[in-house]
C-alpha cells in the first residue's frame, strides 16, 4: 500500500463507526459484489488518493435489485402511515447519530469544506424527517358532486418502485431529498449515486437497514450509470423516475424513459443570474453575492453563473467584491477552507475555457485566473469584469469557482438578458424598491426567485426548475405527488 492509501485508510479508520464506510452495493437487504467482480474506484479530489472501490453491478444484478423493489412494495404501500413515519424517524436520528461520520466520508469523496459537509448532513436529514411527517397526511378529498347520487373521493396512491439517480455535488441531500418522499409515499427505491462519490449513499443505506426499512424496501446500486440506469429506465416494473445531475443526461433518461412511459422527476442545472440595482443594500448585496457564487466551491446547481450590477453602482461592486474573494483561503476540505477542490481534470479544464474565451472577448480580469497550487484539482477563485453577453461563461453552467459580472442601464434591459436562458432554475434580485421586486417576482423566468438574500432552500420549500431546468418539484408536500397516481372514485349512493 502506498503512503497516500495509507493515509486516506487511516482518516477512515477513524470514523466512529467504521462500518458506514461500506465497499459493497445493498440489493434486496444484502451487502453484494459485483456477479464479475468488477469495481469502479473513488478516489478523494484533494490530493487524488484512494479512497475504496464499489462494485460495478452488471444489468442482471440491477435486474434482480429491481424484482426485489417491485415484490416488497405491495407489503410497503400497505403499511399505515404512521409506521412508515416511524421507521423515517428512526432513520433521521441515526443520520444525526452519525453526523460527523457522514460529514468525514464526504470530505474524503466529494472534497467540499468539512463544515460545508456538516451542513449537508442537516440538510439531508431534514427531508427524512419532514416527510416522515408528510407520510401522516396523504389525505382523501372528497368532491362535491355534480351528478345525482353520486359520491365522489379522490385519493393518491404509491406509484410503483421508484429508480433515483443522483449526482455528486450533495451527495447526502439529493438522495434523501428524494428517498424521503418515496418512502413516505409508499414506493420502494432503488438508487444509483454517483460513481465519484457512492459512500456517502451507501452510508445511508446502512442506516436504513439500521432503522428497520424491510429488505428490498431501499437500495443503493453502484457502478457505470449507462448499465445500471440503462437497467432502470429500461425497466416495466419501474414506474417513476427522479433524477438530479446536468440537463444533458436529463434529456437522454427522458429518451430513455419514453417507451415505458414513466413518470419523471428532473432537477437539472442552473444559469442564474443575479441582479444588483443602485438602491440595493449594498453591503449586504456584496456579501450575497459572494454566497451565491461560491458555495460547494462554485459546483452548485443554484450558483450564480452572471453578474448584472447596475452602472452607477458597478465599478465599486466588482471591486468590493473581488476584494472579498482575494482573501479566501483555497485547500483541502479537511482544513476547512473557503473553496475546495473540483471533483475532476474536466471542471478544472471547464473554468480555465471559460476563463480564456471570456478574456478573448474583452472580459478584464481583476483576480484569479488560473489553476492553484493546492493541487491539480484546485482552480483560483476568479473575478472578470466587462464580459460579454455571448461568452461562454453567460451561456453554459460553469460550475466552479468563476465569477463573471456585466453593467445594466435599466429594468427592462437586464430582465431581457436574464430570462435569455433555457435553465430557468433560481434568480436572484438585489433592490429596496418594492414595485420593483413585486415586477420582478413575476417576471422572472425562473421556478425560484431569492430576493435580498442567498439562502432560500430548505425541506419545506418547492425546490425546482422551468424549461429545461427540469420537471417537477422536490421538498414540500408537492415532492411527494410525483411518487403518487391519483385515483378517483365514483360511487353510486342510492
Ligand atoms: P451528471 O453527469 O448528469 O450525473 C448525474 C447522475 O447521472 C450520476 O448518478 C451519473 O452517474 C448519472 N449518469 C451519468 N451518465 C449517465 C448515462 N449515460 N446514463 C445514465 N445515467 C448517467 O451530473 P453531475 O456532473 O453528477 O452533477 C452536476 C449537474 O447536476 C449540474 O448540471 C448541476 O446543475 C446539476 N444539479 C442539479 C440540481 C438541482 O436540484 N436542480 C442539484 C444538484 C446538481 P455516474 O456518476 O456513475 O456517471
Amino acid at each position: 500500500m502506498s503512503a497516500v492509501a495509507m493515509l486516506q485508510k487511516a482518516s477512515l479508520s477513524h470514523l466512529k463507526d467504521p462500518r458506514l464506510f461500506r465497499e459493497y452495493s445493498y440489493s434486496a437487504g444484502h451487502w453484494i459484489a459485483a456477479s464479475n467482480g468488477d469495481s469502479v474506484d473513488v478516489t478523494n479530489p484533494a490530493d487524488g488518493s484512494r479512497v475504496g472501490c464499489v462494485p460495478a453491478l452488471q444489468a442482471a444484478q440491477v435486474e434482480e435489485a429491481i424484482d426485489a423493489a417491485h415484490a416488497a412494495f405491495p407489503a410497503w404501500a400497505a403499511r399505515l402511515p404512521q409506521e412508515r413515519s416511524d421507521i423515517l424517524k428512526a432513520w433521521h436520528s441515526l443520520i444525526m447519530d452519525a453526523r460527523e461520520d457522514l460529514a468525514q466520508l464526504m470530505v474524503q469523496e466529494q472534497g467540499k469544506p468539512i463544515s460545508e459537509a456538516r451542513g449537508e448532513i442537516d440538510y439531508a436529514a431534514s427531508f427524512v424527517e419532514f416527510y416522515a411527517e408528510e407520510a401522516k397526511r396523504l389525505n382523501v378529498e372528497s368532491v362535491t358532486s355534480h351528478l345525482p347520487d353520486a359520491e365522489m373521493l379522490i385519493s393518491r396512491e404509491p406509484a410503483g418502485v421508484a429508480a433515483l439517480i443522483t449526482p455528486w455535488n450533495f451527495p447526502s441531500a439529493m438522495l434523501t431529498r428524494k428517498a424521503a418522499a418515496a418512502l413516505a409515499a409508499g414506493c420502494t427505491v432503488v438508487a444509483h449515486p454517483s460513481s465519484e462519490t457512492p459512500f456517502s449513499a451507501l452510508a445511508l443505506a446502512e442506516l436504513a437497514e439500521r432503522a428497520g426499512f424491510p429488505a428490498g424496501v431501499f437500495n443503493v446500486l453502484t457502478g457505470h450509470a449507462p448499465e445500471v440506469v440503462g437497467a432502470m429506465t429500461a425497466s416495466r416494473k419501474v414506474r417513476v423516475v427522479s433524477f438530479t445531475g446536468s440537463t444533458e443526461i436529463g434529456r437522454l433518461l427522458y429518451q430513455q424513459s419514453a417507451p415505458t412511459v414513466k413518470k419523471l422527476v428532473m432537477e437539472l442545472g442552473g444559469h442564474a443570474p443575479f441582479i444588483a440595482f443602485a438602491d440595493c443594500d449594498f453591503g449586504h448585496a456584496v456579501d450575497m453575492a459572494v454566497a451565491a457564487k461560491f458555495a460547494t466551491s462554485g459546483q452548485d446547481c443554484l450558483a450564480a453563473n452572471r453578474f448584472y450590477i447596475e452602472r452607477r453602482i458597478y465599478e465599486r461592486f466588482v471591486e468590493a467584491f473581488a476584494a472579498r474573494v482575494e482573501v479566501m483561503r483555497v485547500g483541502p476540505g479537511s482544513t476547512d477552507p473557503d473553496i475546495g477542490p473540483l471533483m475532476n481534470e474536466s471542471a478544472v479544464a471547464k473554468q480555465q475555457g471559460h476563463v480564456m474565451d471570456a478574456l478573448e472577448k474583452g472580459a478584464r480580469l481583476v483576480t484569479g485566473g488560473g489553476f492553484h497550487s493546492a493541487g491539480p484539482l484546485f482552480y483560483r477563485p476568479t473575478v472578470l469584469a466587462d464580459v460579454a453577453e455571448t461568452a461562454l461563461l453567460f451561456r453554459e453552467e460553469t460550475f466552479g469557482p468563476v465569477a463573471g459580472f456585466a453593467p445594466f442601464d435599466s429594468e427592462e434591459e437586464v430582465l431581457a438578458r436574464a430570462n435569455d436562458t433555457e435553465t430557468g432554475l433560481v434568480a436572484y434580485l438585489h433592490t429596496r424598491d418594492p414595485g420593483r421586486i413585486a415586477r420582478f417576482s413575476r417576471r422572472l423566468e425562473f421556478g425560484m426567485v431569492a430576493v435580498n438574500r442567498t439562502k432560500i432552500t430548505g425541506a419545506p420549500i418547492p425546490f425546482g426548475g422551468i424549461k429545461q431546468a427540469g420537471l417537477g418539484r422536490e421538498g414540500s408536500c408537492m415532492g411527494m405527488e410525483d411518487y403518487t397516481n391519483v385515483k378517483y372514485v365514483c360511487r353510486d349512493i342510492r
